[in-house]
């Protein structure tokens, strides 16, 4: 028996009942009549399959590389059923259930946030799309003015931002990630949007939304938090020490949260939300090819993409009625992989040899192995083993991702290097799963004795 086995027996199941409905229609059918035979669709997923296994284990806790997980095989199994009949959410004559199954997920992710009446939002294909939206709208409201986010922002505002022919201004960062204030004050004139990030990439760090607030209300900039990564650590914001940056995260003017990242689904998965619904003006169009059965609002209307696949809201749905946005339901989980870096984290402190560089603010953590001579340039080399040794053993390996910091940075927090490089490498660690709870000791004994040499 595979390990899926009983998740495939529901599929199976309501497969068969999906097909009674299909039946109601007539019995001639396109699946039915295109199927080639049985034998080269077997050979042909063999084939895919050993491809597949050239992938990293994603699935193990020894892998703590960059953000990636399976989805919760529920998700994939709703993915499988409503990708049988392929509704697009698109237009809601795309797919009536899906595109209600979307509203309703939005309505869910709104009062996660706190978003009051006025909303609007959607899902979106990825996080990028769903910030090249809220950046878009930045560019409508303020023509002219420039689109900000701090060095540690995602690379893709920057990207955006000459996708739209706006300006980019690019806020400095200090050694534990906090956005240079006076910069910003400085350049507040030119400001149209200010990109906070609750959860940094890289290391997690969460920006201080309340101070960005601050300075937005008192010189009349927006505010976009490209929550992409940390937008469901909302839910657990009663335990974070950043938590007064999250409460006030319903003052912020448009939201990203990709689900795809921490909401347990399968790529294909990101949102976003305005605070503001009068934000939907900016994508007004008449199109002579849809919308011609129904008067409600259409998914379309108020999203730069066209087509997007109504299975990753099928998906979504059924996976937050068993992981309900609270800390009890999907909180649980990221609890548990907060506590995971925490643990690790207390690890790497009381270990000899090694370094932590800056606490988790969520579940990542960045660290690295002391190298005998205080050089930056050994430091890497020696880190870069550790990397390395990791990807060599299947059983007893690891995997790790690598972090530079700029070494002006890297040396204020740790001055007795030498900057025989211009950037510090360390290693990085995304403790994103529920199974990374309970095998830190093990990961850390793993990577303790890795050769570095
Ligand atoms: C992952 C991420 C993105 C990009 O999202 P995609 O879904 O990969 O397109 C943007 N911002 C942040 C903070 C992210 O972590």
């Amino acid at each position: 028996m595979n390990k899926f086995e009983p998740y495939l027996e529901i599929l199976k199941s309501s497969l068969e009942s999906l097909d009674q409905w299909r039946e109601i229609f007539g019995s001639e059918q396109t699946v039915s009549h295109s199927l080639p035979d049985h034998e080269p669709i077997i050979q042909v997923i063999e084939t895919l399959r050993e491809k597949l296994e050239g992938n990293y284990p994603f699935h193990h806790p020894q892998y703590a590389g960059q953000m990636l997980k399976p989805p919760h095989p529920v998700a994939w199994i709703a993915y499988s059923l409503a990708a049988t009949i392929n509704p697009n959410n698109h237009a809601l004559d795309g797919g009536p259930p899906t595109s209600e199954m979307e509203k309703e997920i939005i309505h869910q992710l709104a009062a996660m946030i706190g978003y009051k009446e006025n909303y609007l939002g959607h899902l979106t294909s990825a996080g990028t799309i769903a910030n090249l939206e809220a950046l878009f709208v930045a560019r409508e409201i303020h023509p002219g003015k420039a689109i900000a986010a701090s060095a540690n922002a995602h690379y893709t505002h920057r990207r955006m931002s000459r996708v739209l022919g706006c300006k980019f201004i690019e806020i400095p960062v200090n050694e534990i990630g906090q956005p240079d204030f006076r910069f910003i004050e400085k350049h507040a004139d030119q400001i149209g949007t200010l990109v906070v990030t609750p959860g940094t990439t890289g290391l997690g760090h969460v920006e201080p939304i309340a101070k960005m607030k601050h300075l937005a209300d008192e010189f009349g900039f927006r505010i976009h938090a490209d929550a992409a990564y940390g937008g469901f650590f909302k839910l657990l914001e009663q335990e974070l020490p950043s938590r007064a940056h999250w409460e006030i995260l319903s003052e912020c003017d448009s939201i990203v949260i990709d689900p795809h990242k921490h909401g347990l689904q399968p790529y294909g998965c990101g949102s976003i939300l305005f605070k503001d619904a009068s934000a939907g003006r900016f994508f007004k169009h008449d199109s002579p090819y849809t919308y011609f059965t129904s008067d409600d609002l259409h998914l379309g209307e108020i999203s730069l993409e066209c087509s997007r696949a109504g299975a990753a809201a099928a998906a979504l749905w059924a996976t937050l009625q068993l992981f309900p946005l609270s800390e009890q339901g999907l909180g649980n989980v990221l609890k548990k992989t907060r506590r995971a870096a925490l643990n690790f984290s207390d690890r790497i402190e009381k270990e000899p040899g090694w370094e932590l560089y800056c606490e988790p603010e969520l579940d990542i953590a960045g660290y690295f192995k002391t190298p005998l001579k205080n050089s930056i340039h050994e430091l890497n080399r020696i880190n870069r083993n550790v990397f390395d040794a990791g990807t060599r053993s299947r059983k007893n390996g690891f995997h790790l991702s690598l972090f530079a910091i700029p070494a002006d940075l890297f040396t204020k927090k740790f001055p007795q290097f030498k900057k025989d490089a211009p950037q510090a490498v360390i290693l990085r660690s995304v403790f994103m799963k529920e199974e990374h709870y309970g095998f830190t000791d093990e990961l850390a004994g793993r990577i303790f004795s890795a050769d570095s040499d």
